[in-house]
C-alpha cells in the first residue's frame, strides 16, 4: 500500500471500520511512513479534541469525516 492508499483510509483505520486486508495495509505502510504516520497521530488529536470538546461544551462540530476532507483539500 503507498501514501495515495492509505491516506484516504486513516480516519476509517482510527475508527476501526476497516476489513482486516486494509487494516494491515494501512499499519504497515505508518510503519514505513513517518509522514503518514504524522498525518494519522494529527487525525487522533483532531478526533479526540473535537469529541471531548463536544461533549463539555455541547456545541456542534463537524464530524470527523468532514474535518478529515477538509484536511486532504487544504
Ligand atoms: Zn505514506
Amino acid at each position: 500500500m503507498d501514501c495515495e492508499e492509505s491516506l484516504p483510509l486513516l480516519s476509517d483505520y482510527h475508527a476501526g471500520e476497516l476489513d482486516e486486508a486494509a487494516r494491515d495495509g494501512v499499519r504497515d505502510h505508518l510503519g514505513c511512513c513517518p509522514p503518514c504516520d504524522g498525518i494519522y497521530h494529527d487525525v487522533e488529536t483532531i478526533v479526540v479534541s473535537a469529541s471531548s470538546l463536544r461533549e463539555e461544551e455541547g456545541i456542534s462540530f463537524p464530524d470527523e469525516n468532514v474535518i478529515w476532507q477538509r484536511m486532504q483539500f487544504n
